[in-house]
């Protein structure tokens, strides 16, 4: 990652990018209450990029439910999207977690976690904005350049695209 990509915006700016939630804790350090994010929970597929400026932090690949009341990962999608530093604050030896390209706050990484990286990584829900994949089970190619569920359809009462015995459209 070139450092000429970084982001840097003044305290304004950042308050008026970001809620209130997402504010406190990227660029205050904070820490959302457990169980109450947006992510905690969440198994949908996709990318979460980091809230502050876009950059893919982590994959629903690596989401884990590590039962801390925090969206939990074993690695980053890549690993220089993020930079580590110790933390000693709150009277605790922890590493923090941050973008690595707006530095914003994202949580802490544990050594505590699954195989294969033995990595928790431990992420506010309010540093993360999830993009949900779109290519869930679809089919590319059907040429019409709809997508919506229009008349193309029509007929078939089944939404699978099997296509069993019908032959060749
Ligand atoms: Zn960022």
């Amino acid at each position: 990652m070139d450092e000429s990509e970084r982001v840097e915006r003044s305290d304004a700016e950042w308050r008026a990018r970001l809620t209130p939630r997402q504010y406190e804790v990227t660029r205050l350090e904070g820490t959302e209450r457990p169980f109450t994010g947006r992510y905690w929970d969440t198994t949908t597929p996709g990318t979460y990029r980091c809230v502050g400026c876009g950059l893919e932090l982590f994959s629903s690949g690596t989401k884990y439910d590590a039962g801390c009341g925090w969206p939990s990962f074993t690695a980053p999608v890549d690993p220089a999207a993020v930079e580590e530093t110790p933390d000693d604050g709150h009277g605790m030896r922890r590493t923090e977690v941050i973008c690595r390209r707006c530095g914003a706050h994202l949580g802490h990484v544990f050594d505590d976690g699954p195989a294969p990286t033995g990595q928790r990584y431990c992420i506010n829900s309010a540093s993360l904005d999830l993009e949900e994949a779109e290519d869930a089970g679809s089919e590319s190619g059907s040429g019409s350049g709809s997508d919506s569920d229009s008349e193309s359809d029509a007929g078939s009462d089944s939404d699978s695209e099997s296509g069993s015995g019908s032959g060749s459209e």
